[in-house]
């Protein structure tokens, strides 16, 4: 679908603005996104959370040399014996850091630490727990085997291996991994910035005093904390009155300073018609009824060289669209080529479910361990669009596929995991 205007959609047989399947709304995103391409040279401690520019090959061994995995005697396997114990004399030591220089000959051996290098000639390591010593002396039991207790250079990263992609997302993990490498600096994709506001006369800032019909605005706080944990730069663009000059001029620079821009409110019906006329003048955007609950109204297309992703306003139905929708376009544009999904495992439904068939359904879902250790999850209660309690309790969403109708206690159900998301 590459280079197709996002307006050619609509010749697609199947293409349908007011009934849109979850599947096919991510389909069609992605079919335009195109990823940032600037990069920057980041100390790998800096570089937390970005996504590589350039792949990191290893030119080296880890670890570098054959070493011991335990605290023992290093010896040649050569030198034992199957049926009886054998005594070596003890030549010298190796430490981690402090390799055993010498060689070892016939009926020695060579104490060695965890992490010590092993000696040259010996290719077996006795744990220091099934020796006796004495002296100089040590004795081994029979009933060893060639080889054990070595860890073996390459072991964890070999020399000349690709050891990350591009498009690899840095954790934790990956830095100590690069760090292993004894590469101090790597390539990344720059930040990506995302502007985001509020629509709507109803709603107030957090330090103004509250009218009478008035809320605070708390979507741009859930969607700040969903962007920063993505690791993009987010731009607070404030709330913004249903005021038509107000709003395109709010689109119109927040398209100049960012990459995305990310609205709430202001796309369900009734609404939808002067923020769609502003848009249509300044770029170029969908309007979309997706088969979903949460979140019915979805917007999205490009202004300016921007993307945008026009949410519902309801706290609920914004933070659901982001994590269905936004967070993995994101992703692909913060470079990360194919995006993992959340997480989805399957759970016994202690709880039963009402439901219609014909759309998707993401309900708030508390999952637990029972007595016997079973996963089970149920629903955090009043499932309405606006109750942001349900998704501060939830730490899952329970999925309820298209097809699926009433659901029984007792069901099988799929869960996106929502703990420690990025
Ligand atoms: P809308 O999509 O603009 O029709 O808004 C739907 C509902 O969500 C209304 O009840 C709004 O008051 C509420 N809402 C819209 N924006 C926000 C926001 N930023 N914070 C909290 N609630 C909001
Ligand atoms: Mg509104």
């Amino acid at each position: 679908m590459d280079n197709r205007s996002l307006s050619s959609l609509a010749t697609d047989s199947d293409y349908d603005p007011n009934s849109m399947p979850v599947d096919k709304a991510r389909e069609y995103i992605r079919a335009f996104l195109t990823p940032v391409s600037a990069v920057e040279r980041l100390h790998v401690r800096a570089a937390l959370g970005r996504v590589l520019a350039q792949s990191v090959s290893s030119t080296m061994n880890v670890p570098l040399n054959d070493n011991s995995a335990m605290d023992g005697y290093a010896m040649r396997f050569a030198d034992l014996k199957a049926d009886t114990a054998v005594t070596l004399e003890v030549v010298g030591a190796s430490f981690a850091g402090k390799p055993f220089w010498g060689t070892v000959g016939l009926g020695q051996a060579v104490r060695i630490m965890t992490g010590g290098v092993m000696p040259e000639n010996c290719d077996t390591v006795v744990m220091q727990e099934r020796v006796t010593v004495s002296g100089d002396r040590v004795t081994i039991p029979s009933g060893q085997q060639k080889g054990q207790n070595v860890r073996y250079a390459g072991d964890d990263i070999k020399r000349d291996a690709v050891v990350f992609e591009r498009g690899q997302i840095l954790r934790p993990a990956e830095l100590g991994m690069i760090a292993s490498l004894g590469i101090g600096e790597v390539s990344v994709y720059r930040k990506l910035r995302v502007a985001f506001f509020s629509t709507g006369d109803e709603l107030a800032s957090i330090g103004q005093p509250l009218g009478a019909g008035q809320l605070y605005d708390s979507n741009r706080y859930t969607i700040y904390g969903m962007l920063h944990r993505l690791g993009v730069d987010p731009i607070d663009m404030g709330t913004i009155r249903d005021d038509p000059t107000a709003i395109e001029t709010a689109f119109a620079e927040a398209s100049r300073a960012a990459d995305v821009v990310i609205t709430s409110g202001g796309v369900s019906v009734g609404e939808a018609d002067f923020v769609k006329q502003i848009l249509q003048r300044l770029g170029e955007v969908l309007f979309w009824k997706i088969a979903m609950k949460p979140g019915r109204p979805l917007a999205y297309g490009k202004i300016g060289g921007a993307h945008f992703f026009g949410l519902p306003g309801n706290p609920v139905s914004a933070m659901v669209t982001f994590y269905q929708f936004v967070r993995e376009a994101l992703l692909v544009l913060m470079g990360v080529p194919n995006p993992a999904p959340l997480p989805t495992l399957k759970a016994v439904c202690i709880t039963p479910i009402k439901k219609a068939p014909g759309r998707t359904e993401f309900q708030r879902g508390i999952l637990a361990p029972d007595s016997d250790g079973q996963w089970t999850v149920r629903v955090t209660g009043n499932q309405g669009s606006g109750i942001l309690s349900s998704m501060s309790q939830a730490n899952c969403f329970i999925v309820l596929p298209d097809a699926q109708g009433n659901t029984p206690a007792g069901a099988t159900v799929d869960v996106q995991v929502l703990e420690g998301l990025i």
